[in-house]
Order: C-alpha cells, then sequence, then structure tokens
C-alpha cells in the first residue's frame, strides 16, 4: 500500500551539501558497510581514552556485547573536561532560559565544569561511589545537567525519572534500582502552576529503605518539609567546604554502567534499559555529528525533557561530546502563547532544532501565523523523533519552520538502541514519511515471522542485523527479559518490534507497532498509514487508528479523531473522513468508526498509546499506566 507522497523527494539544497558534507555520504556509506568495526574504531579515535582498547568488540557471549573491551575512560572526560582545555573552555556549553522568561543562565565550558566538580564533590561527601545508584528526578532546569554529569564522573549509575510520574511511579523505579541517594526539587513550574516535585519525593521514598540522602534544589521557592536527617538544600551543600576545589573523573571501563533509564511504556511495562560509558559516548557523539552536522557555531536545541533518552542522547551528551552549545528551556510550547517556541528560535538564534510529530502536530493546531510572525531563518537542520512523522505535519514542519530549505532529519531509534538507527546526512535526499537509511555501519532489515527477508515495499518486522556501540546492555537486573524481549525471536538478530517496510532506494518506512497491526481481510496495515491518512485531511490536528475484533473482516478500524482548532465533528465530517481514507490510502482501510475526541491517551514522551484505546474499546484491564500523561 503506498501513499502518494512517498513519491516526493527533498533534493537536499548545496548548502546541506557543503561543509562537513562535501564529502560523498555514499563513499561512506560503503565503507562502514565493508567494515563497521573499522568505521566505529576510527570514530572512537576521535575521543580521549587513558587506555586504549584491546578488541573494538566481543561478541563471544552474545548477545551481551562488548565494546571497546579493555578500554578505559570516562563519557565525562569527553562531554566536559577535555573542553576546558583546549579552544571551547570559553565557548557556550549550556543556554537555559525558565519557563516565565526571566530568567536566563549561561554556562561555558569551564563554568560547567565548575558546577559539575561541586555536585560531583557533594555526592562523594555523601557517599556516593563508583557503580552506585543515583535517581534524578528534576525539571528542565541547569541542575540536571550537573547532576547526570556529576554521578558519571563518578563512575556512578544515573537514573533519570521523569520529573511528572506520581510517587507511584517514582517509587518502584527508585527501589528497582536501589538508589542510595535522591535529587530533585522543591516544584516545577508547568504552565504558571507549581508542580509540588518533592512531596511526591516524599512519598515515595517512605517505601524506599535504600534511599539515605535526598538533595533538594529550590526552584519555585514553595513551602516543602524538610527531613532533617535525610533532606538537604542544594544550595547549603553548595556553600560548605566539601563542596569545593576540582573532582578527579573516575576513569571506567568502557563497559561499566553509565546510566539505567526506562522505556515510555508505550506497549506495556517499562524496561529498564542499561547503557555503558564506551560505546554510548562513540554511538552518541558518532550520530549526532553525522545526522546534524554540528558546525562550531551551532546552537543545538533538543525539546526532549532529560528523562527521556533522546534527552540523555541529544540534549545532554551528544552535543557535549561534540563540543556544541545545547539550549535547554524550562517550559512547554504553549506557555502563554503557542509562539513559544518559535520566539525562542528566533531569540537566540537556533540553528538545529529537534523535536517530536506529537509537538509539531498541536503546534499546527493554533495555525502558520504563531511561527511565520517570527524570523525562524538561522534554522539549517530540523529533526523529528519518537513516532512516524505524517507527512502533512512533515510538509509543515519543513515549509512553515524550516524555511523549506533546512533538511528535515527523521530519526528512528529507541531507548535500547542508545543512538540513530535509522535516519540520514544532511547531503541525503529526503522523502517525507520515510525516517531514512540505516546508520552507517548498521545492516536493518525487514524480515517475516519466518526469519526469511520479505521483498522491497513489503511490510515485515524491522531488525537490526550489526551490534552497535550504543547497544543496551542489558535490562537491569532481568537478564531473560533484555533475551527473550530482543534477542529469541532472530536468533542473532536485535528485534526492533517495530513493523516497516524498505523501499527501492534502501529508505525505511515504518508503519507502527507489530503489536499494533490492523489486519483487515487479510491484509496488512499499519496504524501510521491509517493514522497519515486521516490527518491529511484539513479538519484533522491527529488521530489514532485500532484494529478491534470483527467477525468477517478480522479486524474492524477504529478511529479516535482529534480536530483543529474550529472545526466540529459532525455525521458528514465523518462520511468525509471515511471517503477521505478511501481514496487517500485505500478502500480497505477506510475506517469502521471514527470518534471525535478532545485527546488522545499518550505516554509522557508524547506517544499515542493504542493499547489503552483497545484496552478501554474491549473492557478489558488497561495494564500497566504507570507513564500515562494526565
Ligand atoms: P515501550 O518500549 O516501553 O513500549 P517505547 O517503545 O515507546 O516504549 P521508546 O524507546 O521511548 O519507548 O520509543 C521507541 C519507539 O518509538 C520505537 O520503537 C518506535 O516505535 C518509535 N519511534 C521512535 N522514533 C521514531 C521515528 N523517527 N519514526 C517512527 N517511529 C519512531
Ligand atoms: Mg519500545
Amino acid at each position: 500500500m503506498s501513499t502518494s507522497s512517498e513519491r516526493f523527494i527533498f533534493e537536499p539544497s548545496p548548502e546541506a551539501s557543503a561543509g562537513s558534507w562535501a564529502e560523498d555520504w555514499q563513499e561512506i556509506e560503503k565503507r562502514a558497510a565493508a567494515d563497521p568495526l573499522a568505521y566505529w574504531e576510527e570514530q572512537a579515535s576521535e575521543l580521549e581514552w587513558s587506555q586504549p582498547w584491546e578488541a573494538v568488540l566481543d561478541d563471544s557471549n552474545a548477545p551481551f556485547y562488548k565494546w571497546f573491551v579493555g578500554g578505559k575512560t570516562n563519557i565525562v572526560t569527553n562531554a566536559v573536561d577535555r573542553h576546558i582545555t583546549g579552544p571551547h573552555k570559553n565557548k557556550l556549553a549550556l543556554i537555559w532560559e525558565s519557563e516565565d522568561g526571566k530568567e536566563v543562565r549561561t554556562f561555558s565550558y569551564f563554568s560547567l565544569n565548575r558546577d559539575v566538580e561541586k555536585m560531583a564533590n557533594i555526592l562523594k561527601a555523601m557517599g556516593v561511589r563508583k557503580g552506585d545508584r543515583v535517581t534524578i528526578y528534576l525539571p528542565r532546569i541547569p541542575e540536571v545537567f550537573f547532576a547526570m554529569l556529576a554521578c558519571a564522573k563518578l563512575g556512578a549509575v544515573h537514573s533519570v525519572v521523569f520529573a511528572g510520574f506520581s510517587s507511584d511511579a517514582l517509587s518502584s523505579r527508585i527501589d528497582d534500582s536501589e538508589s542510595k541517594l535522591v535529587i530533585t526539587a522543591d516544584g516545577s513550574w508547568i504552565n504558571g502552576n507549581v508542580f509540588p516535585l518533592k512531596d511526591i519525593v516524599d512519598e515515595a521514598v517512605k517505601f524506599s529503605p535504600t534511599v539515605e540522602n535526598v538533595i533538594v534544589v529550590k526552584r519555585t521557592g514553595t513551602e516543602v518539609h524538610m527531613d532533617p536527617t535525610r533532606d538537604h538544600w542544594y544550595h547549603d551543600l553548595e556553600n560548605l567546604p566539601i563542596a569545593r576545589g576540582r573532582c578527579e573523573t573516575v576513569q571506567v571501563d568502557a563497559e561499566d554502567p553509565l546510566y539505567i533509564l526506562y522505556t515510555s511504556g508505550s506497549t506495556g511495562k517499562p524496561k529498564a534499559i542499561l547503557h555503558t560509558h564506551g560505546g554510548y559516548m562513540v554511538g552518541t557523539y558518532t550520530t549526532l555529528k553525522n545526522t546534524f552536522d554540528i558546525q562550531e557555531d551551532d546552537r543545538f536545541w533538543c525539546t526532549a525533557d532529560a528523562g527521556w533518552v533522546t534527552g540523555h542522547s541529544y540534549l545532554v551528551y551528544g552535543p557535549l561530546l561534540n563540543g556544541a552549545t545545547t539550549f535547554m528551556y524550562e517550559g512547554g510550547p504553549t506557555f502563554p502563547h503557542p509562539d513559544r517556541w518559535w520566539k525562542l528560535i528566533e531569540h537566540y538564534g537556533i540553528t538545529t532544532f529537534y523535536t517530536a510529530p506529537t509537538a509539531i502536530r498541536s503546534l499546527m493546531r493554533f495555525g502558520d501565523a504563531w511561527a511565520t510572525r517570527h524570523d525562524l531563518s538561522s534554522l539549517r537542520l530540523i529533526g523529528s523523533v519518537g513516532e512516524p512523522i505524517n507527512p502533512a505535519a512533515w510538509h509543515w514542519f519543513h515549509s512553515v519552520v524550516g524555511g523549506g530549505k533546512a533538511p528535515l532529519m527523521d530519526t528512528w531509534w529507541q531507548t535500547e538502541t542508545g543512538m540513530f538507527q535509522i535516519t540520514g546526512v544532511p547531503s541525503m535526499p529526503q522523502k517525507p514519511g520515510s525516517a531514512g537509511r540505516a546508520v552507517f555501519g548498521q545492516v536493518a532489515e525487514i524480515l517475516d515471522e519466518h526469519g526469511n527477508s520479505v521483498p522491497d515495499g513489503q511490510e515485515g518486522f524491522l531488525t537490526l542485523k550489526n551490534p552497535w556501540p550504543a547497544m543496551a546492555r542489558t535490562l537491569y537486573n532481568d537478564e531473560q527479559r533484555f533475551v527473550d524481549t530482543y534477542w529469541s525471536t532472530y536468533p542473532g538478530r536485535y528485534m526492533t518490534g517495530d513493523a516497516a517496510k524498505r523501499d527501492e532506494d534502501g529508505y525505511f518506512w515504518v508503519i507502527g507497532r507489530t503489536d499494533d497491526v490492523i489486519k483487515v481481510s487479510g491484509h496488512r496495515l499499519g496504524t501510521a498509514e491509517v493514522e497519515a491518512a486521516i490527518n491529511s485531511h484539513s479538519a484533522v490536528s491527529e488521530s489514532a487508528a485500532i484494529g478491534l475484533p470483527h467477525e468477517v473482516k478480522g479486524n474492524a478500524i477504529h478511529s479516535f479523531v482529534v480536530l483543529n482548532q474550529g472545526y466540529a465533528g459532525s455525521r458528514e465530517l465523518t462520511e468525509e473522513l471515511r471517503a477521505h481514507v478511501s481514496s487517500h490510502l485505500s478502500p480497505i482501510a477506510k475506517p469502521d468508526e471514527i470518534e471525535f475526541v478532545n485527546t488522545l491517551p499518550k505516554t509522557r514522551s508524547g506517544k499515542i498509546m493504542r493499547r489503552v484505546l483497545r484496552a478501554r474499546a474491549l473492557g478489558q484491564d488497561e495494564g500497566d499506566l504507570s507513564t500515562l500523561e494526565e
């Protein structure tokens, strides 16, 4: 099944092909395909190691792969330390703006290091050692950088929990990781209101016996309860002698753990992914450099929260590893008006802007004028992650935000992969709706249920053939689930859990989760295809499609539709949308039912939770809802 947009190809402008991409990407692709380990070794050599590796890859105990075996380094050595002795010393590492726009904090690499050292000294004084786990439950404020980097610097393992999760979800994550320390704030700002983070931590740690200390950053000034034996204000600790002085970056083994992070929970109970220092460092460094073509004067803005893998890899670590300037904004995109993001891009001269389709669709709803009244011409590259970006959103993002000139880099990857797997580089032609090509050194293959390769253009299971440096090493405390979930369907291959097809040019089209595929009268339809067809109607902001059991057809398609501002649901519109899908996708894909809704159930990272819609429609148990957005 094909949508007309597949034939549209966006050829890169001469500027996109210039700069560091003057070299023909096809050559690099070929070279990396011929010898992936040599490619990764070359990339790793661009970074600092206190002891070189003996082997690039050890696959003797697959799927527990090891990278850069015998090598010693620390991700902080490369993300911070190496910059303060060179020409980046006074370069801005981080620019931050508060939700109300009244506060701006900037950090050169030199001053970022001072803050990281301070936090690390404090953690050390509280007994945090190599291998210890620390839970970070902080809003989007610079302290989240300090906390993550301070843990890594000491060789401690951070577990960042999105600061919006309930006390139950937080408590189970603290317990699961057996954290001895929690770093939080009194509260966070959400659209002008205070969200009581510390109260939630108080509730959570009641049931978490491993927690010895809680560090509290003052952010909202709200009244909180401080347990004198357990809780400490960060601004008090900062002024103690223990906080002062240099703090050495502990050199760790490449394979020592860096962090634990839970997946979004779109398809079930979140999984605790474990990443390590060496390979993750090389993978995030290289992929950001390639896809977003990092330049010396760039200002890179990734809108993801540090609570998700996108925030880990491409808000914090990737930009700093590349010595870039990263930007963080405390609030949401529509506060106080739907042009908040566009204002920030204009004001700070953001050159590279990386966000999610859910945000694009929600901003499109308000019309073009909010964006077009701002000068967004500083944008050189824009990017998307999290869900398939439907062609309507692609074109809006590309033309209205990117001015029709900035290449739009789609990036397919997962918490488990740590780094991009399917994407492009700016000099590659782009196809709206396709996530792009496998990254250099990777082979993605579409297989059927028996493990046979399917012909181009046909749907199947997206798998990854080659190991890659930033791959998850295991699920924390659950090796069996790691093997079962990703490595047992096709021995020796990574099973992504997504359904996709490859076209004859080697581009991949993700069409949804394998669990969500809808089977109508013997045809398999991806949720992304059905949703893209509905979303291409001018009345529609976004939609979710699910398959419900149907006696004759196997599945009946049920679509939940959120309309754009100024539209109302009606029987006529229902018929119009059904006809629209019929003509834009296929008569088979015509939804049996269309339900107009105000919102869709989403994870807190912004992904549609179709399993919840399905469970509700069938009157079944809704399963793990810990990551459901309120
Ligand atoms: P869980 O694994 O707990 O169900 P999740 O898969 O949503 O949650 P993440 O690791 O945050 O957790 O998301 C990875 C998934 O997001 C991918 O498997 C894919 O389905 C989707 N995804 C990410 N980026 C893209 C993209 N560019 N295009 C299409 N889908 C994407
Ligand atoms: Mg997943």
